[in-house]
């Protein structure tokens, strides 16, 4: 099965979730040790060994944050 790796721009990350919700293999969620410059708990990688690269996270991000790449 492909391999991914997703990256954040996690500055810009306002912890809406979508792409939480929408990964179907329960790879995101939100990085509760960790504040950005806006004040919210930002998403981050929690299970990155699951991801297959689909980049649906990517799609739904309203505001860009996430870069996925397939290996
Ligand atoms: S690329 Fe797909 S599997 Fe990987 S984190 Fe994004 S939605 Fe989940
Ligand atoms: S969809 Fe974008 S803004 Fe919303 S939690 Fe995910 S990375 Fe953050």
């Amino acid at each position: 099965m492909a391999k991914g790796i997703v990256s954040f721009d996690t500055g810009r990350c306002k912890a809406c979730e979508l792409c939480v919700y929408f990964c179907p293999k329960d790879v995101l969620g939100l990085d509760h040790n960790n504040i950005n410059v806006m004040g919210y708990h930002p998403v981050a990688a929690l299970q990155p060994d699951n991801c297959t690269g689909c980049g649906i996270c990517a799609l739904m991000c309203p505001d860009l944050v996430i870069v996925v790449e397939r290996e």
